[in-house]
């Protein structure tokens, strides 16, 4: 079972992972972007991790819920939304139960990619955070080693798509050839995941 203080080191294991890879983040998003993804998820996280140390919550869902929260309001980028709402919904769907099981975790997980999907209008081969999470949301039935795999493939594929949301997609053709920023961090969040859960 997973209680509160899971999820808090599982966010903060990604706040650490963003600004260790905040300048790759912003690089990959020179490139088909406006060249801020890795500023505005280190904002984002930085805020995050703060407002988890201030005032802890004590379920797992109240962690996401808070989380999400930050991300919104502090994250001026579409990520920030994305983000947010991925976790907001997450937190949501767990309720206020004080331990979760790992099938309750993976269930609320997909109803948070869902809705990260219905935001964002986002589908599978779009070249999106989507490409990531999709995967890694099925993967994670076979475990958090098998969804952080699934998530780096997704990343990795979204190199020979052409973008058709966000940014990206205003380049068309000259989209293609780079990896998503977006579906990068998403896998940072989910690698973050797995660690935590390996410890
Ligand atoms: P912005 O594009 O506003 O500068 P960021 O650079 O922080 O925001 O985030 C860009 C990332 O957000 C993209 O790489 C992509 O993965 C993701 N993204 C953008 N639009 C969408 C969307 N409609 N649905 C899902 N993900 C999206
Ligand atoms: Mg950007
Ligand atoms: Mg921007």
């Amino acid at each position: 079972m997973r209680d509160a203080e899971f999820v808090r080191r599982w966010l903060l294991a990604m706040a650490a992972s963003v600004d260790q890879e905040a300048d790759r983040l912003t690089e990959l998003d020179s490139a088909i972007g406006d060249a801020d993804h890795g500023v505005n998820m280190r904002r984002g996280f930085t805020a995050v991790a703060q407002s988890l140390a201030a005032e802890p919550p004590q379920t797992p869902g109240a962690v996401l819920t808070t989380a999400g929260r930050q991300l919104i309001s502090k994250v001026g980028g579409a990520s920030g939304p994305l983000y947010g709402t991925l976790l907001r919904a997450t937190g949501k769907a767990l309720g206020e139960a004080p331990r979760v099981s790992d099938a309750e975790l993976r269930e609320a997980l997909a109803t948070g990619v869902a809705a990260v999907a219905k935001l964002g209008g986002a589908a599978p081969g779009d070249k999106t955070m989507i490409d990531t999470l999709t995967p890694a949301v099925e993967a994670l039935t076979d475990g958090y080693a098998a969804a952080r795999t699934a998530a780096e493939e997704g990343a990795l594929a979204t190199v020979p798509l052409r973008a058709r949301k966000g940014r990206a997609s205003y380049l068309g053709e000259r989209s293609v050839g780079h990896q998503d920023p977006g579906a990068t961090s998403a896998a940072l969040l989910v690698a973050a995941l797995a660690r935590t859960a390996a410890e």
